[in-house]
C-alpha cells in the first residue's frame, strides 16, 4: 500500500518512494546537548519514531541518522546573526565542567528519555565534535566553488546570493531577506542572512585548527557534512521541528546542493511545536516539563507516547496534565485487555487494512488509534483481536505485549474485605467511603453474584 507524506518542500501530500528500491535514507536533526530535552523535544523525536516504524511496517529497510550537536551552538535568536553566546559554553561554566563532560552527560540523559518512550535508537548517531574534519572538507568545497567569503576577519560565511534557489524550502525571497532583516548584521556581510561556515575565534572554549584560522564551525554545517558522510548526497526524508525550516534547513540545502550539485532532500517532514495548557512553553512560565517530571508524578512515560499518538504531527500538541491522565487511563485499559486475552496467530484482516491505511496516510496516528479501539470493541474472537493489536504495536510502541495484569496490593484487598463486612452490616454509607478509598488506589469494585471483583480503574 502506498505511503503518503506531507512534503514541506512542495506543500502537499505526496506518494513516498525512496530513491533506491526498498531502502530509505532518513535523517533527523538531533538535540543540542547542553541541557535536558523537554517534552516538546520528545514529541518531535516521537514523530520521527512513528515515521521510522511506519516505513519498516511497510517492508522498507531504513537507515536512520541523527546528529548530536555538542559544539558552537548559538542561542536561537542569534543563529542567523552568528553572534551571541554559545550554549555549550554557558552550560560548561554553569556546571563547572568541560564542554565534553556536559555533552556526555546530557547525551546520556537524552537517550535515557528516548528509551523510556520506546523511541528506537537511530542506526548512526554522529557527534559534531568528531566530524570537524568532514566539515572543513565541505567548507573547502564551497570555497573552491566561490560560495564563501570573509565578512570582516572573524566570520567566513556562505554567500546566499550565489545559490539561486535560496529560499525554495521556506518560500522566502532573497530581496525580502535583505531588506526585511531585523537582525543586527555582522559588519562585512553582503546579506544579513549570509551564515557562518567557520568562526575564527581562538578564545572559544572549543576550537580547532583550519585553513581559516583557529576557531569552530558554524552550526548549519554539521547536518550537511554528517548526513553526506553516512547517507550520501541525497536523502529520502529529512525531519525536524517547524522552527528548523528557516534558516537551518534552508541553509543545509544551500550548502549541500552547492557542494554536490544534486538534490539534497526529497521529502521534508516538519513537526508542529507543542503547547502546554494552551500556552507556549517557556522557562519564565515554569511550564517546561521533562519526562522525569511526568515520572515523578507517577505517570508511565508511555502514557506520554500514547498522548502524542492522539495528535497529528502537523497540529500543535497541547500538553495538559488532564490529557496525560486520560492517556494513562487509555493505555492501562488497552494493556489490560490485550494482557487478558488468549494469544492467537490469525489477526483481523479488515482492521489490519484500516490500520495500515491510517498510518500510511501522512502518519495519521489519531485515526490509527481509533481503529485500535474499534477493534477492541468489535465482536471478533479475542485471540484474533490480540494478534492484530500486537502487530499494530510494532508501530505504536506502547509495549502491549510486555503487560502483566496488575495485581491489587495487600492494602486494597484489606479494604475490600472491610467493605464487605460493612455491607453485611448494612452500613452502606461507610461501605461507600471505603469503595472510594479503593478507587483512589486505582481499583474499581464490582459486586457480582460470586462476591466482589476488582478491576483497574479505567
Ligand atoms: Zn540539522
Amino acid at each position: 500500500m502506498k505511503i503518503k507524506l506531507y512534503n514541506t518542500f512542495t506543500r502537499k501530500k505526496e506518494v513516498f518512494k525512496p530513491l533506491k528500491s526498498d531502502y530509505v535514507r532518513l535523517y533527523d536533526c538531533g538535540p543540542t546537548v547542553y541541557w535536558y530535552a523537554h517534552i516538546g523535544n520528545m514529541w518531535r523525536y516521537l514523530v520521527s519514531d512513528f515515521l521510522r516504524r511506519t516505513l519498516k511496517y511497510n517492508g522498507y529497510k531504513v537507515k536512520q541518522v541523527m546528529n548530536i550537536t555538542d559544539v558552537g551552538h548559538l542561542t536561537e535568536d542569534d543563529l542567523a546573526a552568528d553572534t551571541g553566546t554559545d550554549r555549550m559554553e554557558i552550560a560548561a561554566k554553569r556546571e563547572k565542567k568541560t564542554p565534553k563532560q556536559i555533552a556526555d552527560f546530557y547525551t546520556k540523559a537524552f537517550f535515557k528519555d528516548t528509551q523510556r518512550l520506546n523511541i528506537l535508537r537511530p542506526h548512526v548517531v554522529p557527534i559534531a565534535t568528531e566530524h570537524i574534519k568532514e566539515m572543513i572538507e565541505l567548507i573547502k568545497k564551497l570555497e573552491k566553488k566561490s560560495y564563501a567569503y570573509w565578512a570582516g576577519d572573524k566570520y567566513f560565511v556562505y554567500d546566499i546570493s550565489k545559490f539561486k534557489d535560496y529560499g525554495k524550502l521556506s518560500g522566502k525571497k532573497l530581496a525580502d531577506l535583505r531588506s526585511g532583516a531585523r537582525l543586527e548584521a555582522v559588519p562585512g556581510k553582503k546579506n544579513p542572512f549570509d551564515f557562518a561556515l567557520w568562526i575564527k575565534d581562538p578564545k572559544h572554549l572549543m576550537h580547532w585548527d583550519s585553513p581559516w584560522g583557529v576557531g569552530y564551525p558554524g552550526w548549519h554545517l554539521e547536518c550537511s557534512a554528517m548526513s553526506m558522510k553516512y547517507l550520501g548526497p541525497s536523502l529520502d526524508i529529512h525531519t525536524g521541528g517547524e522552527d528548523n525550516i528557516f534558516p537551518h534547513h534552508e541553509n543545509e540545502i544551500a550548502q549541500s546542493e552547492a557542494a554536490n550539485k544534486k538534490r539534497f532532500v526529497r521529502f521534508w517532514l516538519h513537526v508542529r511545536h507543542n503547547l502546554v495548557e494552551g500556552a507556549k512553553m517557556s522557562k519564565s512560565k515554569g511550564n517546561v516539563y521533562l519526562i522525569q517530571d511526568l515520572v515523578d508524578k507517577g505517570y508511565d512515560p508511555l502514557a506520554f507516547r500514547y498522548l502524542c499518538l492522539t495528535v497529528h504531527y502537523r497540529k500543535n500538541l497541547n500538553f495538559t496534565w488532564k490529557s496525560l491522565e486520560s492517556g494513562q487511563k487509555a493505555l492501562n485499559k488497552l494493556r489490560q485487555q490485550v494482557g487478558e486475552w488468549k494469544p492467537g496467530k490469525k489477526g483481523v484482516s479488515e482492521f489490519e487494512k484500516r490500520f495500515l491505511e491510517a498510518i500510511n496516510h501522512d502518519l495519521d496516528m489519531p485515526r490509527a488509534l481509533a481503529v485500535v479501539w474499534d477493534l477492541v470493541k468489535s465482536k471478533y474472537p479475542e485471540s484474533e483481536k490480540k494478534a492484530s493489536l500486537l502487530k499494530f504495536d510494532q508501530v505504536l510502541g506502547l509495549d502491549l505485549s510486555g503487560y502483566r495484569p496488575a495485581k491489587p496490593t495487600k492494602k486494597v484487598k484489606e479494604l475490600v474485605k472491610k467493605r464487605e463486612k460493612l455491607r453485611k452490616d448494612e452500613k452502606w454509607q461507610e461501605a461507600d467511603k471505603v469503595r472510594k478509598q479503593v478507587k483512589k488506589l486505582g481499583w474499581q469494585v464490582e459486586d457480582t453474584a460470586k462476591g466482589p471483583k476488582l478491576k483497574p480503574v479505567s
